[in-house]
């Protein structure tokens, strides 16, 4: 599939250089499966003039022929950046990379965000599973329609080892198949660790390219004991567009840059970011604020990621059980820009 697209691609010229964009070196990256196709075309210069021209030519190409996937092609700009290969190990089992989605506080999408980009994931053609960590309110289960699974033990080399939920192709293991919301207050705490430790150690995950952790909100003792157990390689931190979602940013960074932790982070998403009414698609209303996440992220010297609109398809797709960039095109392309963000600052911390 992979060199028929590359095939395709050969067909865009870029004017001023005078060769396709494949031959020419400018196709960086091609990630496809049955259902997405994403490409990145890498443009030496900034604001190259052709830059749009091309991408639309390609994405239009690569949609005719592939009619039934999600087609992206994102310009990047600048210096070559060459991605090493995904097929390193870490010491967490058959999981090449662990992404950690934290918040300052709750209530801010955090676990919208992490089962989005789950989605976003695979549909860059990677092996995903979701590991949600949130003890106050774990709501993976609820937002993937699997509230009903009960995970079953099954022995591996002699030890028990717990079957994930499937749903999306995403594997799925929560602290919420283990415990009622009414028993939450109990679990806080010690039990909650014991427990979170095992579905980290026992769970009978992949191989997976990805495991994205979905952690709880704040900056406590039970994200010190989540992230000394497992190799964490990046943090990405949600937060929301107002003043107190923003400070809380602040303290998220210096969690995981504390010496003992050093998890780097691999950048700050603002979520609900602006309103555009369905009326009036051009328009981007910030009702709650301008530029507040992304100022902090400069000022603390991490990537920003992008700005999440407020779509009522986020919302429905976590009341239905399937997230919304499952259904909504619009709602993945955003998602997938992350996403692809997300994956490359990944790869340059090694
Ligand atoms: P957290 O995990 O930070 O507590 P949730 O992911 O549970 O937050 O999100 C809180 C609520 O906000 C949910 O009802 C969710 O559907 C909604 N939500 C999150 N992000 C968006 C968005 N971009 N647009 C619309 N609703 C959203």
């Amino acid at each position: 599939m992979k060199e028929q697209i590359l095939g395709l691609l050969r067909s865009v010229v870029h004017p001023e250089i005078g060769q396709d964009i494949v031959t020419s070196g400018l196709v960086e990256q091609v990630a496809a499966s049955e259902a997405a196709i994403t490409v990145s075309v890498r443009f030496p210069k900034s604001r190259d003039p052709f830059a749009v021209k091309i991408k639309n030519q390609a994405e239009a190409i690569l949609k005719e022929h592939f009619p039934e996937a999600k087609v992206l092609v994102m310009i990047k700009e600048g210096g070559q950046k060459k991605l090493p290969d995904l097929k390193e190990k870490t010491t967490t089992g058959d999981i090449t990379k662990v992404i950690a989605v934290a918040s300052g506080k709750g209530g801010v999408g955090k676990s919208t965000v992490a089962a989005n980009l789950a989605v976003a994931l695979k549909n860059m053609g990677f092996r995903v599973g979701l590991l949600d960590a949130d003890i106050y309110g774990p709501s993976q289960p609820k937002m993937f329609g699997v509230e009903d699974y009960i995970p079953d033990a099954e022995e591996v080399d002699g030890m028990d080892q717990i079957v994930p939920a499937v749903a999306e192709e995403i594997e799925i293991m929560s602290i919420g198949f283990f415990i009622r919301p009414t028993d939450a207050l109990l679990w806080r705490g010690a039990m909650a660790v014991n427990a979170l430790k095992q579905m980290i150690h026992q769970t009978k995950w992949g191989p997976l390219d990805f495991l994205v952790c979905d952690l709880p909100p704040g900056t406590g003792d039970i994200h010190l004991s989540i992230i000394g157990e497992m190799k964490i390689s990046a943090a990405v931190i949600v937060s929301t567009p107002q003043q107190v979602a923003v400070a809380d940013v602040v303290r998220g960074v210096e969690m995981f840059r504390n010496e003992q932790v050093h998890i780097p982070v691999a950048g700050v998403i603002e979520n609900m970011a602006y309103f555009t009414p369905e009326e009036l698609p051009d328009n981007k209303y910030y009702i709650f604020g301008k530029g507040g996440a992304r100022k902090v992220a400069e000022e603390y010297d991490v990537p920003f990621l992008g700005e999440i609109p407020i779509v009522q398809s986020i919302m429905e797709g976590g009341d239905t059980g399937r997230p919304g960039s499952t259904f909504d095109e619009r709602v993945e392309e955003v998602y997938r820009e992350i996403a692809d963000k997300i994956v490359g600052n990944v790869m340059k911390n090694g």
